[in-house]
């Protein structure tokens, strides 16, 4: 058991209403889940994410998308999709890998994160044990995919909401994905186990991350997740055991996230575990749900977090959420020249090789062109 494992108590899970187990059982929507462990007295341990929910019958686990039925562990959520975009790959962001491609992308319902800054909080904190209007019931793996064959994309993508508690439809879609030539994309807070990683990971080709904070209290008090170290050992073990495309983001909120020690401590874990060659998005927070008494982050603020990232030795730190000159392309750390240009959404590949390379100087970029 991971030494993070965080304490969901009984308390924090929702009850089902009397019928409504039944209900769910035959609706198309809800499958047994994966990954999970029967224990004593009808409950069942739930291992998609390191909430490592331990649900009684009756309940839904903390995400309120599975559900314990019988002893059994059911996800509510399979097919279940409340937004769909052919969206240009650099919105996720990311900046690495087939720049300029159209991803198609989805999200579902619930999140095992209570972020109080939550952008989604809609989706995101929605009871998907009822039927919520906006969504779709039955967006199938085969419907995913033929969605984006249909708009010209190239590969597809789960967010919106957290797709580290959608494992059965991930992976049933992420397989289908793959045997039809599409690229395969998690947006994720990383919050999610090992053994849900090497369920995935041969089928998943970017795992792009949030690393919000290197202190614990930022995650307790903001997030209610009690450190941030299973997430870090999970973005480590996506590139290092499945060879993932890892890029990562840290939104960074003043007075909480945006101490040079605190950017210095994200940049240097990067280097050290992850490689100077892993993109860094840090992006710029607007007032949002209950942190509206926060302001806007400061361009010096993230002017300076560029900065350390880069004397950190990282060799590629964009800024987001924001429009400046130089922030959003792409820069040969060796010759300096111009290689990826990006405006707004609009991205011109202006100098790299179809490995991957500084077509000047052949010095290795970390961007898959194919
Ligand atoms: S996926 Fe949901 S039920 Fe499972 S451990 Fe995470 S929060 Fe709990
Ligand atoms: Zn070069």
């Amino acid at each position: 058991m991971p030494t993070d494992e965080s304490v969901v108590r009984d308390d924090d899970l929702v009850q089902l209403e009397p019928g409504e187990a039944q209900r769910l059982l035959s609706a198309p929507n809800v499958r047994e889940a994966l990954l999970y462990e029967q224990l004593s007295s009808g409950r069942a341990r739930c291992g998609i994410c390191l909430r490592r929910c331990n649900i009684p019958e009756g309940k839904a686990g903390y995400c309120m998308t599975i559900i314990n039925v019988g002893g059994k562990l059911y996800t509510t959520i399979y097919g279940v999709v409340s937004a769909a975009h052919a969206d240009p790959i650099e919105k996720k962001p990311v900046y690495h890998y087939k720049p300029g491609s159209v991803c198609f992308s989805v999200g579902s319902l619930g999140c095992n994160f209570r972020c109080i800054f939550c952008q989604n909080w809609e989706i995101a904190f929605a009871d998907a044990v009822s039927p919520v209007g906006f969504c779709e019931y039955s967006f199938g793996p085969e419907q995913l995919v033929q969605r984006a064959i249909d708009t010209g994309s190239q590969g597809v993508a789960w967010t919106y909401n957290e797709p580290g508690i959608w494992l059965n439809y991930t992976l049933d879609s992420a397989k289908l994905a793959k045997q039809a030539g599409l690229y395969t994309c998690y947006v994720t807070n990383g919050y999610v186990t090992p053994e849900h990683l090497d369920m995935i990971g041969p089928y998943l080709d970017i795992y792009r991350v949030d690393i919000k904070s290197m202190a614990d209290e930022f995650y307790r008090k903001l997030i209610k997740v009690p450190s941030v170290k299973g997430i870090l050992e999970s973005a480590a073990m996506a590139k290092s055991k499945w060879n993932m495309h890892v890029e990562c983001v840290t939104n960074v909120i003043p007075g909480w996230n945006d101490s040079e020690e605190n950017i210095r401590g994200i940049a240097s874990w990067i280097v050290e575990n992850l490689g100077e060659l892993t993109p860094w998005h840090v992006t710029r927070f607007f007032p949002y749900a209950q942190m509206q008494d926060v302001p806007p982050t400061p361009i010096e603020t993230l002017k300076m977090a560029k900065r350390v990232g880069e004397e950190c030795g990282l060799k590629f730190v964009y800024l987001g959420n924001v429009r400046t000159d130089e922030g959003e392309n792409t820069y040969c750390p060796s010759c300096g020249k111009l290689v990826v240009e990006r405006s707004g959404y609009s991205t011109r590949i202006a100098a790299v090789t179809d490995d991957g390379k500084c077509a000047y100087d052949s010095a290795e970029l970390n961007i898959v062109i194919r």
